[in-house]
């Protein structure tokens, strides 16, 4: 059995963890729960983490790191980041482990998986996204925490059967939100904040769609967005377009597990 599964352990501000899983490997993109959680969202999904070959960090944000240094360090995981930010975890030094540096230049082997790091806009240190090839040659493509929609994110999009991308927020929720500080909205929606739901949309309209079978909508804002106005939006959407294959609403509270086939 040579299995290709996804695995949506949290997505959104309170916490970020994916698992790519392939012949019996685990990839886990971002780190952001406690430990205990993690564990425990890797049980409910069925996965054993001592078959994790490595971590992927987009960038250092909190909610994608928050349990990176100990899990690293606990089940002794080789943590591939941007030049930046391995220099950021080397000087944490409170939990031992190994850190490797990943370039948009050079596309990684990290077990059975091709990893290609790629440019986003965010307000971090370097932040990226990345397109994983699975050994059939098929290839997922995750963004999430991104401004704007560059041709090179145009480009990693394009070529992949499966997407995790960010619909973070609803312009006009984010706009009346009035828990939000004008500073904090502004930062969100600039070109180093977040996807809005309009800008994931209209990028995934313009993908040539014969390729591509599953789009999950990922990172949604808790305050300025909900899940039925994704579902509803993208309906819209797919409906103009030529796109067959499913979609689906990544979990602040996973696991939601998706096979890729
Ligand atoms: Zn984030
Ligand atoms: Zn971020």
């Amino acid at each position: 059995m040579n299995k290709n599964k996804l695995h949506i352990l949290s997505s959104g501000s309170k916490g970020n963890a994916v698992i790519v899983e392939s012949g019996g490997e685990l990839l886990l993109i971002d780190q952001g729960l406690s430990l205990k959680c993690f564990t425990g969202r890797c049980a409910a999904a069925g996965l054993d983490p001592a078959r994790i070959v490595g971590i992927l960090i987009t960038h250092e944000h909190v909610d994608h790191i928050n349990g990176v240094p100990l899990t690293a360090c606990k089940l002794h995981l080789p943590v591939y980041a941007a030049p930046a930010v391995a220099a950021y975890f080397r000087d944490f030094g409170r939990y031992e482990f190994e850190t490797r540096e990943l370039t948009p230049q050079k596309p990684a082997q990290i077990g059975r998986f091709t990893v290609e790091p790629f440019p986003v806009m965010h307000d971090a240190r370097d932040p990226y996204g990345f397109t994983v090839t699975l050994p059939n040659g098929e290839r997922l493509t995750l963004v999430t925490d991104t401004g704007i929609v560059t041709q090179r994110i145009f480009a990693q999009l394009a070529v992949s059967e499966y997407l995790i991308i960010e619909a973070n927020h609803d312009p006009d929720m984010l706009y009346r939100n009035p828990r939000y500080p004008a500073d904090l909205k502004q930062r969100i929606r600039g070109a180093s904040g977040h996807l809005s739901n309009q800008q994931c949309l209209e990028a995934l309209e313009k993908l040539p769609h014969d390729k591509l079978k599953k789009v999950i909508f990922a990172h949604l804002s808790e305050e300025n967005n909900s899940p039925e106005l994704v579902r509803h939006s993208a309906k819209e959407c797919f409906g103009r377009s030529a796109f067959t294959g499913e979609s689906f609403i990544a979990p602040q509270k996973g696991p939601l597990s998706i096979p890729l086939d």
